[in-house]
């Protein structure tokens, strides 16, 4: 396995489970190098009025992770099923009318209430949906029996050996050879791949930033005004969740910035995050105006990695002609809602065993599909 990330670290966990022996390489010297490094994000499902491939797979996807984060987290620690309300701000949310969805539904007038929104406003309630603090995810699926982590260990190569595939680094020497490889390096999987005959993949950068306080600075009239469980809808506001630092906080974002390959916290990313709250949770956001003063704010960036149809790219690369090289990436902005399927799926094929997902669906994730003809 090439990357630690949730992507990297869902597929190890899910072909341990199943009696492999897994050997991941990072070359970060820990968990959450990359865009998995998020204090904190949301496994929440897209909806669509005919209920398209994209929100078919984000509902199963979303129900993955929050079985797995049962099996593995702490709830209330390092994640929790709150549900969450969707701020419909341009009216596009629209549900499909017979997929017998019971989990997305018009958020109710308490649940509009509660969330400090005027009476009418439109939005969804997502009662199958909540937050997640993606290091603590991965932390956990890596401590599977059968995985093994070996962090500081840059991927430069990859090349055929007999029957096997052998990683090298920049100085061209073994880090690891395996009859399986799989590339899971999110954003850098592009320069492993790019030497490759017949596969491109249209992988991008897309960076963001997540804002975020401390409870503790919050007085009392800002907290009455705090949402009981997180709102998306125009980015997302989460409160009550421990900071990296470990004491409860809130977090808003996310921005999003095409062609940038760096992550560094911005200055202007704040004042977009401040615009964001505002538009989201308008009350909120005038209270909290002040705690988005440059010596107060804190704030998170990573780099996304996305393809333009906003879905990833898994398992077998090309059958016949790199046996036993999968991909496990592309998750974009939805890799906590994504990476456990991905990762469930990319072991299922590796097992011989039917996809978790009916055919029709694991078509348009299928890494094949970037086979050029
Ligand atoms: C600001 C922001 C907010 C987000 N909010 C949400 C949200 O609310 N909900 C949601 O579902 N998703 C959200 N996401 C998206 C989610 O964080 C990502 O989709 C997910 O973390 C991607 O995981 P990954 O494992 O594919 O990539 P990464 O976490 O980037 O992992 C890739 C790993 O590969 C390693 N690596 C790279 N190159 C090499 C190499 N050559 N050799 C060895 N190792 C290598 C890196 O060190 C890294 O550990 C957000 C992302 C950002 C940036």
């Amino acid at each position: 396995m090439i990357g630690a990330g949730l992507s990297g670290s869902a597929v190890a966990y899910s072909l341990a489970v199943r009696g492999w022996s897994v050997t991941v390489l990072d070359q970060a010297e820990g968990v959450g190098a990359g865009a998995s490094g998020l204090p904190a994000g949301l496994a929440a499902p897209h909806v669509s009025p005919d209920d398209n491939v994209l929100s078919r797979i984000t509902r199963a996807g979303v129900q993955a992770t929050l079985q797995r984060a049962q099996t593995l987290l702490q709830s209330g620690t390092d994640w929790a099923l709150t549900g969450v309300l969707e701020h419909n701000l341009e009216g596009k949310r629209r549900l499909p009318s017979d997929t017998g969805d019971q989990h997305s539904a018009p958020a109710s007038a308490a649940q509009i209430a509660a969330a400090g929104l005027p009476p009418g406003t439109p939005a969804l309630w997502h009662a199958q949906a909540g937050w997640v603090r993606p290091r603590k995810l991965v932390a956990a699926q890596l401590q599977t029996p059968g995985v093994q982590v070996r962090w500081g260990q840059r991927v430069q190569g990859i090349e055929r050996r007999g029957d096997e595939w052998a990683v090298t680094d920049a100085q061209g020497q073994t880090l690891g050879q395996a009859p399986f490889v799989v590339v899971a390096s999110a954003f850098d999987s592009l320069a492993l791949l790019r030497p490759l005959p017949g596969f491109a993949v249209p992988l991008n950068p897309l960076r963001g930033q997540v804002s975020f306080g401390h409870m503790a600075d919050l007085n009392q009239d800002q907290r009455q005004l705090l949402p009981p469980f997180p709102v998306n809808g125009h980015g997302s506001f989460i409160s009550g969740v421990p900071t990296p630092e470990g004491t409860p906080g809130w977090f808003i974002g996310s921005t999003f910035e095409r062609q940038c390959e760096q992550a560094p916290v911005r200055e202007e990313d704040h004042v977009a995050n401040q615009v964001r709250l505002a538009t989201l949770l308008p009350a909120l956001g005038l209270a909290m105006a002040g705690q988005f003063e440059p010596d107060r704010v804190q704030g998170w960036a990573g780099l996304r990695c996305t393809l333009p149809n906003r879905l990833p790219v898994v398992g077998p690369i090309d059958r016949l002609r790199l046996p036993g090289m999968c991909l496990s990436t592309g998750m974009g902005a939805r890799g906590i809602s994504l990476a456990v399927l991905c990762g469930e799926l990319t072991a299922a094929g590796l097992n011989n065993e039917p996809p978790p997902l009916p055919a029709a669906l694991t078509q348009h994730l299928a890494a094949e599909r970037f086979v050029l003809a």
